[in-house]
């Protein structure tokens, strides 16, 4: 049985009807920018996630930019973020004119260490990103002691982890402010790129809503030079649908996560770290093999996806080489990475999918 990486139709076919409405009925209104049904969800999925406030945006790259200066991020500051994250992380603090500072990660959760973090901290330090990744909050009891004793803002990275928890309290994971990504393959997903900064600061929703949308609160009036950074109304309405569906899709996610980890025990596939306490929503499946490489080109004869996430740390990218890092600056992060493998993870897989997944894994890891 061949099983993709990713199975987006089968989302689709899933909920076609209600989709396929929402889209018409925008198309019918012919609103398409800003309006009620981009309020609708902003609100929506702001009070899924715990958060007051949310603004929406058109990708998660253009939320993290929003979310840092939504905290008064600046030039010459400093933001201290993992080195193991997706680039738009770090390019949305370029954006901010601000400097990445980069560090290592825990070995087993793969998640930034918040005593890496307390170490990089410079009087030039401004906020700190942590990034919730493949869909796990990363310690954030840790960071925001951190933040609170060093005066920090926190800006969470929440791409990948769209209703993650932690102590059952999704509150727990966000930062002042919040950025999450709606790309098509996330958690939650567009038919296209959008974004959102939650938050529970009313001035820095107010700035971060004006910001992207020409530095204007009214049209015609710009209070500052902005961005067109705004979530259009057909994304909106198709991301309101899909949020009902959102738990239930995550306790499959969840489920497949479980059926994997054991059918793993004891074998020489050994699946990232799922903290004790957290809510993982698992994004992505992710497991250290022997010999990588191997294990991807077995399962591909055998019709199986699979992904690195990701294949460099961000250090070693000729484009971070202003930043004077070099091969060992982060050896907890550069020893996993030629070892993880993500494997097929997505709700519409039935458990004969990761049952043939598992078997195949470890047959092609042994
Ligand atoms: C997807 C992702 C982003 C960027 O989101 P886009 O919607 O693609 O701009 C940022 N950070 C992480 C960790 C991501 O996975």
């Amino acid at each position: 049985m061949a099983v993709p990486f990713l199975d987006l139709r089968a989302q689709y076919t899933s909920i076609k009807g209600e989709i396929d409405a929402a889209i018409a009925g925008v198309v019918e209104s012919c609103g398409f920018i800003g309006g009620e049904t981009l309020r609708r969800f902003e609100r929506n999925f702001a009070a899924y996630s715990g958060a007051k406030f949310g603004v929406g945006s058109c990708s998660g790259t253009s939320a993290l930019h929003l979310a840092l200066m939504g905290v008064g991020v600046k030039r010459g500051d400093e933001v201290i973020t993992a080195c193991n994250t997706f680039i738009a992380t770090t390019e949305a603090v370029m954006h901010a004119g601000a400097r990445p500072v980069l560090v290592d990660v825990d070995e087993a959760t793969q998640l930034i260490s918040p005593e890496r973090v307390e170490a990089a901290i410079t009087p030039k330090t401004r906020a700190i990103i942590p990034v919730h990744l493949y869909g796990q909050p990363a310690d954030m009891d840790a960071i925001r002691d951190i933040a609170k004793r060093k005066n920090l803002k926190i800006v969470a990275d929440a791409a990948q982890s769209h209703g993650s928890a932690i102590a059952g309290d999704r509150k727990k994971t966000l930062g002042d402010t919040t950025a999450f990504s709606f790309y098509p393959g996330k958690n939650l997903g567009a038919y296209g790129d959008a974004g959102l900064v939650a938050t529970d600061d009313e001035e820095a929703a107010t700035l971060m809503r004006a910001l992207g949308d020409h530095g204007s609160k009214e049209k015609y009036h710009h209070i500052y030079e902005g961005w067109n950074y705004r979530l259009d109304a057909i994304q909106a309405a198709v991301l309101d649908v899909k949020l009902k569906h959102l738990d239930q899709w995550t306790e499959r996610r969840r489920a497949h996560a479980a059926r994997y980890d054991q059918a793993f025990a004891g074998t020489a596939v050994i699946p990232i770290v799922a903290a004790p306490g957290r809510t993982h929503v698992y994004h992505l499946y992710v497991v250290r093999v022997p010999d990588r490489d191997l294990v991807m080109s077995r399962l591909k004869e055998k019709g199986i996806g699979t992904g690195i996430h990701y294949p460099l740390p961000l250090h070693l990218q000729p484009a971070y080489a202003h930043l004077g890092l070099k091969k060992g600056s982060f050896p907890v992060a550069e020893k996993v990475v030629a070892r993880i493998v993500s494997l097929p993870m997505y709700a519409e897989m039935t458990a004969a999918m990761v049952d043939e997944v598992a078997a195949a894994t470890i047959a092609a890891a042994t």
